[in-house]
């Protein structure tokens, strides 16, 4: 089988400055907030273009840490979408306080602004957006409607670094934005990692102690936090990728064009090559879809469907009360997605066979 993602013509090609730097860490002995951590942390921070970075253990820590920094608690309701990773759900429950759904807008598969107004309550304090597949959500529509009702827009950039809304860099717009690094992402580690960007000098306070148990100092302990860092060597490593991430960002929008010429005329619903979008995924629309995903394996070529139940509809979520037909584009989405294989050292040969496999298989 074809995977979805291999990551070993990147690595083998980084690996001499990877290696370096791992040895480097071996050096110093320092494996836990060191000087790797510090120096990734300003280089992520000034990327964005923003004072304040902090690393953490996770893209879902990212959230939580974020959210909670922010003040989120039981009795609050945080406004999110569906159709996402379940970790974007998840983080709001750790606060105590309540994911509150509204539905996507089935073109970008972000939040649809337009329906957020009706699901606000007295105890809505934050927008979480997810920039879903590498497609920037309506950053300006989420700004004006947090900055109305003073909501915290906390961004969920796991998929996204590097996306671009309007000239800005997603993950510099909202209050928090919130990075993942796990490997497969666009800019990814060899283990888990995650980061939080910001610009307000007290969530940065807020969330150095609380990746730390609680503490800035010695055994010196304001609050109970967490044990959530980024190591050392998921530092070193991220710090050599982080000078590449543009150009494979790059990559993946040459692929994806690549993909859209071979996928014209098919009936397929296909991602728009919209500005900024970075294509975490590349995600089609059909409803033809387990033919092409027999086909596809038939041929030995991976493909997966993210994300076969909306989060409304999965078993966890249950106890929020929600019903099927209440979120009807992430249903739907949910139903006829398929993201096929997209990265950038993913040969063009390999798209047109794919393209051709779908072709063969939707008899056209
Ligand atoms: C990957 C992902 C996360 C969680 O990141 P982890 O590093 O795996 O914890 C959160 N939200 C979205 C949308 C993701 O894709």
């Amino acid at each position: 089988m074809i995977p979805m993602l291999d990551l070993r013509l990147q690595h083998k090609t980084l690996e001499g400055e990877i290696w370096g730097q791992i040895r480097e860490v071996f050096a110093t002995g320092h494996f836990i907030l060191g000087p790797q951590v510090a120096a990734f942390e300003q280089e992520a921070a000034a990327y964005h273009g923003r004072p304040f970075a902090v690393g953490v253990a996770s893209g879902t820590d990212a959230l939580h840490l974020a959210l909670r920094a922010s003040g989120m608690g039981p009795g609050d309701e945080v406004i999110t979408t569906p159709f996402t990773f379940i970790a974007s759900a998840e983080a709001i429950s750790y606060t105590g306080a309540r994911p509150v759904f509204v539905d996507i807008d089935p073109e970008t598969y972000a939040i649809d602004p337009g329906q957020i107004e009706a699901r606000i309550t007295p105890r809505t304090k934050a927008l979480l957006p997810v920039h879903l597949f590498g497609c920037p959500a309506d950053l300006d529509r989420l700004s004006e409607i947090a900055r109305r009702h003073r909501f915290r827009l906390i961004e969920d950039c796991a998929q996204a670094f590097g996306a671009i809304w309007k000239g800005r860099r997603v993950g510099s717009i909202g209050d928090a934005a919130c990075f993942s690094f796990y490997p497969s992402k666009n800019l990814g580690g060899c283990g888990d990692g995650g980061m939080v960007v910001t610009a307000d000098p007290d969530l940065y306070q807020a969330l150095l102690r609380l990746r730390n148990h609680g503490s800035r100092r010695g055994y010196l302990h304001a609050e109970v936090g967490f044990n959530s860092r980024l190591d050392e060597i998921q530092a070193a490593i991220l710090r050599v990728k982080l000078p590449r991430v543009d150009t494979w960002n790059r990559l993946r929008r040459e692929k994806a064009a690549h993909y859209l010429k071979g996928l014209q005329g098919l009936g397929l619903g296909l991602p728009e090559a919209r500005e900024g979008h970075v294509f975490h995924q590349f995600t089609i629309r059909t409803s033809r879809r387990e033919r092409i995903r027999a086909a596809l394996e038939a041929a030995g070529v991976s493909s997966i469907v993210y994300y076969p139940v909306p989060l409304h509809l999965q078993e966890a979520y249950r106890h929020l009360g929600y019903r099927r037909g209440d979120f009807p584009a992430s249903e739907r989405a949910a139903s006829e997605v398929l993201s096929l294989q997209i990265y950038p050292d993913l040969e063009e040969a390999v798209i047109d066979r794919i393209c051709l496999v779908i072709r063969e298989a939707l008899g056209v």
